[in-house]
């Protein structure tokens, strides 16, 4: 591991401050950046521990949950409000990871967590566009089987790997960032970027800025809202597919719903062509294949992971029935 100091903020400015040196990053829990050093991916000069901020989880006026960043992952998933009103983020978190590591984990931390394409993690053997720009990536013509379906380019074809971010997606969060210039808010769904020619670039945050918090609108739909991992092994593996969903039928016809996929893209992918093609429809098996296939229509397949289109498209088609009561 490279050399670097160690400083443990108590409070926001002090942390926008302290990352202001050169090549400082913020830690969490560090059970990805800590990694990542290791492998010599990441060699910050600085880091900078902001643990002890944003530790709350609170109802906001609008009726909504606002979420300190410093939260722990396990933390959130056994809170009570989210395991009555978004079901789908408890279970979400639940899917990831161990225990042990969920409670070191925080909630911005998850956020941006790094891909886990085996080729970025290989730094003697392979080329990669996300760890080297310009390298050339040795995925897009490797062994692809975990990689991207949708949304990826010919200089990177890795997944987001946070099942927490896919659930987030789906429920219309909102991402509260602090800089040293001020505040500002990002919806959840433009905090991770495609990779298009900049793999590299992962998040449209700006150098030194803080994710503070994350908060939920209130959404009664989301109180009927599940999420289903699909991975090789029942627990303590990554999402080959994922599907976060909520919907709410009245009359036989589909009132309002909620769709993300994970393991798909570069970032959570949210299900909009699919959720277009539900919106008071009606509630059928036919119904739910029609919009599964409206929203994989753009999907490419590498050499290897072919199977992931045909696992998607059964896997929105099975959660949508499940919740919405429709027999298989
Ligand atoms: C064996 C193993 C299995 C795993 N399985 C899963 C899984 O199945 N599903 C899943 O979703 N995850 C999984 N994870 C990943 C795990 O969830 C992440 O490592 C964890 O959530 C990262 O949180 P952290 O607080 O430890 O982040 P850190 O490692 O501390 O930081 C990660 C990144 O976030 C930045 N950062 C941290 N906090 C902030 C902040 N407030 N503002 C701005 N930047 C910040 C850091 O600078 C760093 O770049 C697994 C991890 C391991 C080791
Ligand atoms: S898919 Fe992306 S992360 Fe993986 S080797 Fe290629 S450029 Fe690197």
């Amino acid at each position: 591991m490279t050399p670097f100091t160690f400083a443990r903020a108590t409070a926001t400015d002090e942390a926008l401050r302290l990352a202001a040196a050169p090549d400082a990053r913020y830690l969490g829990g560090g059970t990805n950046l800590v990694d990542l050093m290791r492998e010599t991916i990441e060699r910050p000069a600085a880091l900078v521990d902001v643990t002890a901020l944003s530790t709350t989880i609170e109802e906001t006026e609008r009726g909504g949950l606002r979420i300190g960043a410093g939260v722990r992952n396990g933390t959130l998933a056994a809170h009570p409000i989210v395991r009555s009103r978004y079901p789908m983020l408890s279970r979400a978190i639940l899917a990831g990871a161990s225990a042990q590591i969920r409670n070191m984990a925080t909630i911005g931390g998850n956020l941006l967590q790094r891909t886990r394409c085996t080729y970025f993690y290989d730094v003697e053997g392979s080329r990669c566009n996300k760890r080297q720009p310009g390298q050339g990536c040795d995925a897009i013509h490797g062994f692809n089987r975990i990689h991207a379906i949708l949304g990826a380019s010919s200089a990177c074809v890795a997944t987001h790997p946070s099942d927490m971010a896919v659930a987030l997606a789906a429920l219309d969060a909102t991402v509260h960032l602090a800089a040293p210039g001020g505040t500002r808010t990002l919806p959840l769904t433009e905090l991770h970027r495609l990779p298009g020619d900049h793999p590299e670039i992962e998040t449209l945050l700006e150098p030194g800025e803080l994710i503070t918090a994350i908060e939920l609108p209130a959404l009664p739909l989301a109180a009927h809202s599940t999420y289903r991992k699909v991975r090789d092994r029942a627990s303590y593996a990554f999402a080959l597919i994922s599907v976060a969903a909520a919907i709410e039928v009245r009359d036989g016809r589909v009132a309002d719903v909620r769709l993300a996929l994970g393991g798909v893209a570069h970032k959570p992918w949210r299900a909009t062509q699919a959720e277009a093609a539900l919106r008071g429809g009606p509630a059928t098996r036919a119904a739910f294949e029609a919009a599964a296939a409206a929203e994989l229509a753009a999907a490419q397949p590498l050499r290897d992971n072919g199977f992931k289109i045909e696992l998607a498209r059964r896997t929105i088609v099975a959660v949508l029935a499940d919740l919405a009561g429709v027999d298989s």
